[in-house]
């Protein structure tokens, strides 16, 4: 049976005003299992208005312990509730079970961790540069905050948003992607008994109607959106004209740099890690292998020693290793590049073509593919696939190692691997990225800053910073001493 998922307005579950659903594709079976609320103008109108009464209330824009408590509330209630919201997520973007149940187990850390963090928003005392006066840093909220997600990781990405965002004293209306909203649907239910009503609102729909509506709106003061290159340049260009500030994390086609002397086994799995998890539609992806000469054909070898081992399957089965593409669009797109990039010469290791799985036959899998591409500027080493395509160029220094890494319009994320850790570290620093992991890969923490620069974007999330980032400062000055006539002869 079809299930139905509507907006969540003020606290309540609230049906389009258009009248009007989207169909969801269950990728695994590329059958319709849901649908969702086509939102429009009008009910984004409606979410603003409650959101705007909502962060008004003293008891929230002012009151920072209250703040701690509903977020230790909305992760006490995720610890206890994560289970509930996996099924609908694997239904609707295909990722494994084990990786949902991961990032869920992991939510209710995000929200504690801002929960925590909000203690540090203190007033400051500026010390000027002037007699008689004296002068305080205050911080404020922005209001009401606009949060457009994509659809590889909905709640998480909506976490590193609404958490900060809430404990900075924000109302949020979060708009999900139309190819994944069930989960975040699920979840402002989840969470109306402990969440004042119209702090948190879910508005579905497509993103050049409801997205684009909450953008423009104007009592929305703030947007962070996480998606592609060409929607966040359309977001950041409505922003601009709406005169309000817009954070963009975008896409990436992140280099993985191999040297010779890496551990080989940890390496293997760093970089298979990067990139086949999640099927590599993950924003990180660790796309690009740039190996050393001497070990690129052992490397290769194990590889795909490796991935010839994955099991295809059902994603909500546990022993599944590869699930299927989230959904058909991306699909197609992934197929046409590896047809492209074939047709230019690229060699084939592992993978480049669709798989037909045994009770699955409809579903939208993929073979985990690495291939070594032609040339540096051809578009499958350049473009993003946002697919498990693993692009492979080998290199005999490291200077030629990190031209290769620098040159891209992309500036996500980065892995030097090296049994040399201070070399390792020395190349890190001249890695143009927003996050370089040396021997490692993949982590986030709510500690660590995460964004992009170049075409992957600009504004950071989570980090020190976070919460600022949600909030505006205002200087209020005190003058302590006469002031003089200002015409006095
Ligand atoms: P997308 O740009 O198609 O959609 C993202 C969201 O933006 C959706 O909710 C969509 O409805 C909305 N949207 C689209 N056009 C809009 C408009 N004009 N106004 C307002 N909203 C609009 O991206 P996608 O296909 O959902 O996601 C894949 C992309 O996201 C990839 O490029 C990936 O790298 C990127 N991504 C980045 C990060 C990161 O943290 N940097 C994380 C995950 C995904």
């Amino acid at each position: 049976m079809t299930r139905q998922f509507q907006h969540v307005i003020d606290g309540q579950s609230i049906a389009p005003d258009s009248g009007e659903w989207i169909d969801s594709v269950n990728p695994a079976t590329g059958e319709v299992w849901a649908r969702f609320a086509r939102g429009n103008a009008s009910d984004v109108a409606a979410a603003v208005a409650a959101a705007v009464t909502a962060c008004g209330r003293p008891d929230w824009r002012d009151d920072s312990a209250n703040r701690s408590a509903v977020l230790h509330a909305i992760a006490d209630l995720l610890d206890q509730g994560f289970e509930q919201l996996i099924e609908v997520e694997v239904n609707d973007n295909g990722k494994r079970i084990r990786e949902v149940r991961g990032q869920f187990a992991g939510l209710g850390g995000w929200y504690r961790h801002f929960a925590v963090a909000l203690a540090d928003l203190q007033v400051e005392a500026l010390s000027l540069d002037q007699p008689g006066v004296s002068a305080r840093l205050e911080l404020m909220p922005y209001g009401v905050v606009g949060a457009i997600t994509a659809w590889n990781s909905p709640l998480m990405i909506a976490a590193w948003k609404v958490a900060p965002a809430l404990a900075g004293g924000n109302a949020v209306i979060i708009k999900p992607s139309e190819m994944a909203s069930a989960s975040t649907v699920m979840f402002a239910e989840l969470l109306a008994p402990v969440v004042p009503k119209g702090l948190i609102n879910v508005i579905t729909g497509y993103g050049h109607e409801a997205g684009a509506a909450i953008v423009a709106a104007d009592d929305v003061r703030k947007v962070t959106f996480t998606g592609s290159e060409i929607g966040g340049s359309k977001v950041a260009a409505t922003a601009a004209e709406h005169v309000k500030p817009a954070t963009l994390e975008l896409g990436g086609k992140s280099p993985q740099i191999v040297f010779a002397d890496a551990d080989l086994e940890n390496t293997v799995n760093g970089v298979l890690s990067g990139i086949f998890l999640s099927n590599g539609q993950s924003c990180v992806a660790g796309s690009r292998l740039i190996i050393q000469e001497p070990i690129r054909d052992l490397f290769l070898q194990r590889l795909q020693e490796r991935v010839a081992s994955l099991r295809f399957g059902d994603p909500l089965r546990d022993d599944t290793d590869i699930g299927p593409i989230a959904n058909k669009p991306q699909f197609d797109k992934v197929l046409a590049m590896l047809d492209r990039a074939k047709q230019a010469g690229a060699k084939v290791f592992a993978g480049g073509h669709a798989v037909k799985v045994e009770g699955f036959e409809n579903g939208y899998f993929i073979a985990p593919t690495i291939l070594e591409a032609v040339a540096t500027d051809s578009e499958i080493w350049q473009q993003e696939v946002f697919g498990p395509v693993l692009c492979v160029r080998s290199f005999a220094t490291a200077d030629e190692a990190i031209r290769l890494a620098n040159d891209s319009n992309y500036g996500l994320a980065a892995g030097v691997w090296s049994g040399d850790a201070d070399f390792a570290s020395s190349v890190a620093s001249r890695i143009d990225a927003g996050t370089v992991y040396i021997n490692h890969y993949r982590s986030v923490s709510a500690c660590a800053p995460v964004g992009g620069i170049k075409k992957s974007g600009y504004g950071r999330e989570l980090g020190p910073n976070a919460i600022r980032d949600f909030m505006q400062e205002k200087a209020v000055w005190h003058g302590t001493a006469p002031l003089p006539n200002p015409f006095q002869r």
